[in-house]
């Protein structure tokens, strides 16, 4: 499957696993992850997030119930919310999350913006658990007609020692532990040696879903919301 698509099956699987019952996606986009966390029967709330607008308000439909959703009883209740807004600012309508997913959007941030990030999603939003995932740098040598970045916007990609060392900062600094994984493979003999495509980092907050929200700032809402609907 497409490297896109193994990113997402990677927060699906997580999710089968682990069942969070609000997830919230940064850098939503098109809305694909989201489109798909719907059909996840134990999630309550899925809200997303992007700087974009445009992506989000043109797909939104495929957030919108169709009529066989309603055929199915299983849905309780289902919340689904868009926001546009940056992750470098609070806002605290996303907190309380269990699960806040940020696939390939850091590498898209300044090094300023990725320290606001971390305080933002892992300060701030405290969730249970954040998966982040950017491209791993050892790996474009097998990509080929690559030879800077792997796309015009992105402003750094990480070697696997980069994305480690900012990843335990992170861990430190705001009571986090992260375990190192990645999706997309190299032919066998250079798996050691360049990594996965895509790094991924786990990231589970300290004391689980006992440990402590911090208390919360009161801010004025920072992120415009989109959209919102309510499955029956
Ligand atoms: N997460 C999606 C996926 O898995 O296919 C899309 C990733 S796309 C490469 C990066 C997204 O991050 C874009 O939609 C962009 O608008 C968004 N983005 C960039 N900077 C952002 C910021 N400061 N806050 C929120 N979203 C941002």
């Amino acid at each position: 499957p497409a490297l896109h698509r193994q990113r997402h099956q990677f927060v699906i699987d997580f999710v089968n696993l682990n069942k969070p019952k609000k997830v919230l996606d940064l850098g939503c986009s098109e809305c694909r992850l989201l489109k798909t966390l719907k059909f996840h029967r134990d999630i309550e709330l899925l809200a997303g997030l992007d700087i974009n607008d445009s992506p989000c308000m043109f797909f939104r439909h495929k957030l919108a119930p169709v009529s066989t959703d309603y055929l199915q009883p299983s849905y309780d209740q289902l919340r689904i919310e868009l926001y546009q807004g940056s992750v470098t600012q609070k806002d605290s309508r996303l907190r309380g999350f269990d699960l806040v997913t940020s696939i390939e959007l850091i590498e898209h941030l300044s090094l300023a913006d990725v320290e606001l990030f971390s305080a933002v999603v892992f300060g701030y939003m405290t969730p249970v658990a954040v998966i982040v995932s950017t491209p791993n740098s050892e790996f474009n040598l097998l990509l080929p007609g690559v030879s800077g970045f792997r796309h015009i916007d992105h402003k750094f990609e990480w070697t696997r020692a980069e994305f480690r060392s900012w990843a335990l900062k992170v861990c430190l600094d705001y009571g986090y532990e992260v375990e190192f994984t990645g999706v997309g493979q190299a032919p066998q003999e250079q798996q050691d040696s360049v990594g996965f495509c895509s790094q991924i980092g786990v990231f589970q907050r300290l004391g689980g879903r006992n440990g402590s929200n911090s208390p919360c700032e009161h801010l004025l809402p920072q992120w415009q919301q989109l959209y919102s609907v309510n499955y029956p």
